[in-house]
């Protein structure tokens, strides 16, 4: 099959691809309990003639094909904790849950590439595995415990692609790079712990309102004098809690906020700066700090030589104009632990719809991509898939 055919294929099949992914924009479920969405999935799979197992409580396996090679496809399948703002006629009836991340097209579009697999299974030449991942959005990611349970074994997978809608560029482009895409977010909690005493009499204790402040300000320091100008890093504090009176110094503070970094080296690095850079600070004011760094993913770094191939069968399905240049960004991804253990390649689907110069962002509660980008998704999967089969 040459890409145009596949192309051609994953249009033919856009009716059902905007019928699933309606059903499954409709029934969004949260992280690590997408009991329905699985058996949705498993069901599908089914019709297809396509046997497959439940992995992680929530997650679906499936392989297609035989052979030596075996070439895995992934796809996340879980929603957000958003009230959904769209207004769309097939919008989320689990109120307080909304696909705002596009994973319901994620998920449609592995099921669409199933189908134009499975069709010309004897021609593979390989194996090829559908990972249907769950609890994306949530730590420790569900594709640390796949990995764990076993995902990337029997038969062992050698390569994974994955994709993502991305409403930055419009329907109709891929957008993809090599090397770091997307940044290792960190979460970071301090709590600040002073001695509480009469506003009018400062000295009875250790403020801790003053310390938090010095520590906010000198975090914008470790990032413009500690970090090398050339590294990419931010370092976000987010949430300042403490006191609820005007004349009571507080004991405690409470802050929270983002380390987002793509280098590992440096990214441990800051987790000792944060640390002691914290204490010494509060020191100064009398104060002591908890301090809980909560590791996230680690970043995503797409392998040189299947992203070339990736890009070659972007050229060929949407042309090289249509073909962008992934400028990366510092969201968090947990496709990011399949690619710490064998090479991975993710790339972006532009889902802004033609008419329109902007578009609500991933997680906003009126994101709605355009399913006209469904069939190239479909088809950059199955062409991924084949092509690198091929060898
Ligand atoms: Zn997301
Ligand atoms: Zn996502």
């Amino acid at each position: 099959m040459t890409e145009k055919e596949i192309l051609e294929q994953a249009k033919g099949i856009f009716p059902k691809l905007q019928k699933l992914r309606r059903k499954i924009h409709s029934n969004p479920e949260l992280s690590f309990v997408e009991f329905e969405t699985c058996k949705f999935i498993q069901n599908e799979l089914s019709e297809l003639g396509i046997e497959s197992k439940v992995i992680g409580n929530t997650g679906v396996v499936a392989t297609i094909g035989k052979g030596n090679q075996c070439v895995g496809l992934r796809a996340d399948i879980d929603a957000l904790p958003i009230k959904e703002e769209t207004g769309l006629e097939f919008a989320s009836l689990n109120e307080g849950v909304m696909h705002a991340c596009g994973h319901d097209m994620h998920t449609t579009m592995l099921i669409g590439a199933a189908e134009i697999l499975k069709k010309n299974e004897d021609s593979l030449g390989g194996i090829v595995k559908l990972i249907f991942q769950p609890g994306e959005e949530k730590l420790p990611g569900g594709a640390s415990i796949l990995i764990e349970e076993g995902v990337l074994e029997n038969p062992k997978v050698d390569a994974i692609f994955g994709q993502h809608i991305y409403p930055g560029e419009s329907e109709g482009t891929i957008s993809l790079n090599s090397g770091p895409v997307m940044g290792a977010p960190d979460e970071l909690y301090f709590t600040i712990k002073g001695t509480s005493t009469h506003a009018a009499q400062p000295h009875l204790g250790h403020d801790p309102i003053v310390a938090a402040s010095q520590l906010i300000v000198h975090f914008q320091t470790l990032m413009t004098k500690y970090k090398d100008p050339i590294e990419a890093g931010v370092l976000s504090i987010t949430s300042i809690k403490g006191g609820n009176s005007t004349n009571i110094i507080p004991d405690d503070v409470k802050l929270m906020g983002t380390l987002r970094s793509f280098n590992e080296q440096w990214r441990t690095e800051m987790h000792r700066l944060i640390e002691v850079n914290s204490k010494a600070v509060c020191e100064l004011y009398g104060c002591e700090i908890e301090i809980e760094i909560k590791k996230g993913y680690p970043p995503v770094v797409n392998d040189e030589k299947i992203t070339d191939l990736t890009i070659n069968n972007a050229i060929n399905l949407v042309g090289e104009d249509n073909t962008k240049v992934f400028e990366p960004k510092m969201w968090g991804e947990d496709f990011a632990f399949y690619g710490k253990n064998i090479p991975a390649t993710f790339w972006f689907v532009g889902v802004r719809p033609k008419n329109l110069k902007t578009m609500p962002a991933l997680h906003n509660s009126k994101l709605s991509p355009s399913e006209n980008a469904m069939p190239i998704g479909t088809a950059m999967l199955v062409t991924a898939a084949i092509n690198y089969l091929k060898g």
